[in-house]
């Protein structure tokens, strides 16, 4: 039998897997200098903490999760209690933010002073359709701001990070799209302007947008269908219906984008479908990607806390980066990643020279030098040839004669010059060929 990862599933691997570290960093780096700290969170999650905040009526929760009765592994154990349906369910988180949320209420987050900025990382788990930059498992970067103040400076400043941290990863042609989508009190009278429309338009539109009419109005600006599309652009907006607070917020949002040099496109039909989301949304698309461009998707959540059961007077704002996407837009444009390479392949001949070399390569790499050391003798042709193969800047060689005389002989490989050096000098002498 031979083990394949599953449908959806991927592996990355070197020099690939540099580039994410590379990403990754990266967030650490620009979030860390806007105040954030990193919150490391369970893979899993009670299926309750998802129906509820992404809500039991979208795609995600609905058809998408993968699901699982919380029962001891015990291959036996577990046919027999399958048949008992009074476990609970967990589920693989298909997002972050609802476990950043459950932890900040866990924690008592809100007796903390300021507002609470945080960032996560780490695989997601859903189960879409695979196709490029869609998949199974897939990972997001995002960041959360929880507190009581819903300031749109906070709006604007989460953004700027945002763009702060695709300019520091070199992505090219980052498109932000900005909207407002109301709150409590104005988005309900717009819904039900959009349904009374939608009703008009009905047979025109596909069965998924029908359902929707009831259901959730707002999703159908979300729809693809290219049927659909003259008809949604005559669809009643957002804007023109948002309340005097809403507005104010709005306007200053794009303000304070202005005040930081960001520029955006507004675009009315950047909707979520559920009641806790107020205001602000946003979303980035980057080039290269195909059908699937969006790199990131955020917004403000305002009563997202309260419906897990924290404090009513806590607002939230964040937002999830697509890495997958992320690193294949900037594959696309032709980033890729030159590791540092291996600066020393030991090769060593002889008892004496292996103890002295397992020295010398310990010294290098505390050094910070990359070291290949081989761990079987080899003859002096083969080693050399795999010094070669492995592109090595330089083969140290270590024999009898070296150890008797105290010295290493440096061979540079690109020009083949070599010369016996003892430690210290070894040391500069590889130091300066690593900073050119
Ligand atoms: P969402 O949590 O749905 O708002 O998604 C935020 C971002 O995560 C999107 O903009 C994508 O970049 C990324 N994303 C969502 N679902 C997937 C998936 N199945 N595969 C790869 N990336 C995804």
């Amino acid at each position: 039998m031979k083990f394949q990862a599953i449908k959806g599933v991927r592996d990355i691997l070197p020099p690939e897997s540099a580039l994410w570290n590379r990403v990754e960093q990266a967030a650490r780096d620009v979030f860390g200098t806007f105040g954030f700290a990193e919150i490391r969170l369970p893979i899993f999650e009670q299926t309750e903490l998802f129906v509820r905040s992404i809500g039991a009526d979208t795609d995600i929760v609905h058809k998408e999760t993968y699901t699982f009765q919380d029962v001891p592994t015990e291959i036996d154990a577990l046919k027999k209690v399958m048949r008992v349906s009074s476990q609970d369910f967990l589920t693989l988180r298909p997002e972050a933010t609802a476990s950043v949320v459950r932890a900040y209420i866990e924690h008592g987050m809100q007796t903390l002073p300021s507002n609470v900025k945080l960032y996560y990382m780490g695989p997601m788990f859903r189960r879409e359709r695979p196709q490029k930059g869609r998949y199974r498992q897939f990972y997001q970067i995002g960041a959360e701001v929880l507190g009581t103040s819903d300031a749109p400076g906070i709006d604007a400043e989460v953004i700027e990070m945002l763009m702060a941290f695709f300019d520091r990863v070199k992505l090219k042609g980052a498109t932000l799209y900005l909207n407002s989508i109301g709150c409590k009190q104005c988005r309900p009278v717009y819904v039900e302007k959009l349904r009374g429309e939608l009703q008009k338009v009905r047979e025109q539109l596909g069965p998924d947008s029908q359902r929707r009419i009831e259901t959730n109005p707002l999703r159908v600006l979300d729809s693809k269908l290219e049927s659909e599309q003259a008809i949604i652009e005559k669809l009643p907006r957002i804007a023109e219906h948002l309340c005097a607070e809403c507005r104010a917020h709005y306007d200053d949002v794009k303000r304070q984008l202005g005040l930081r040099g960001i520029t955006y496109q507004e675009n009315w039909r950047l909707v979520r479908g559920l009641d806790y989301y107020m205001r602000t949304t946003f979303e980035i698309t980057a080039p290269g990607l195909g059908s699937q461009n969006a790199v990131c998707g955020g917004g403000r959540y305002d009563g997202l806390v309260e419906l897990l059961g924290g404090p009513a007077t806590t607002k939230g704002i964040g937002f999830a980066i697509g890495t997958d996407r992320l690193v294949l837009s900037l594959q696309e444009s032709g980033a890729c990643e030159t590791p540092g390479g291996l600066d020393v392949y030991l090769a060593w001949f002889g008892v004496a020279a292996q103890a002295a070399a397992i020295g010398l390569a310990r010294r290098l790499r505390d050094a910070g030098f990359v070291v290949e050391l081989p761990a079987v003798e080899m003859k002096f042709g083969k080693s050399l040839g795999l010094a070669d193969r492995l592109k090595a800047r330089h083969a140290l060689i270590m024999g009898e004669d070296e150890v008797a005389a105290g010295v290493v002989t440096v061979k540079h490989l690109a020009d083949g010059t070599q010369q016996k050096l003892a430690e210290p000098e070894l040391f500069s002498y590889l130091r300066a060929a690593r900073n050119g």
